[in-house]
């Protein structure tokens, strides 16, 4: 096995048969190291790679909306705000619902109307091509 010395820490390493142009050592860190390299090089030459990372970070931030508030409340100890308080309830019960072909769907909610009394409010969708 032939011997080389490691780009990331500068330790000599056993470079593995299977791979003799290595130039990291198995070290986690230094695999991590080579990783990103990679990955930086990769994001500088290939178009389709930069275009793939940047719609899979919209997907993700998309998924976790609060992601970067929290965060930075979470640097700065600030507390996370309150909800704002609302004097009653405003809805009670909703009913969701859909016709057996699939195109027209339904949602009611149940709401107190003014003094108090019940009301329902129905909307409806339906699919237009
Ligand atoms: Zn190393």
């Amino acid at each position: 096995m032939t011997r080389s010395v490691c780009v990331s820490c500068g330790q000599e390493f056993l470079v593995r048969p299977q791979s003799p142009k290595q130039t990291f050592c198995p070290g986690s860190d230094c695999q991590r190291e080579r990783r990103r390299r990679w990955a930086q090089a990769k994001l500088k030459e290939d178009p389709d790679y930069r275009a793939n990372q940047l719609a899979a970070q919209r997907a993700w931030h998309a998924r976790h909306p609060e992601y970067w508030q929290t965060y930075r409340r979470r640097q700065s100890n600030e507390p996370p705000p309150s909800p704002s308080p609302t004097k009653s309830a405003t809805s009670d019960a909703s009913i969701f619902g859909a016709d057996q072909f699939g195109g027209r769907w339904w949602m009611e909610i149940r709401t107190s109307g003014p003094g108090g009394a019940p009301q329902t409010v129905r909307v409806e969708l339906t699919l237009n091509s």
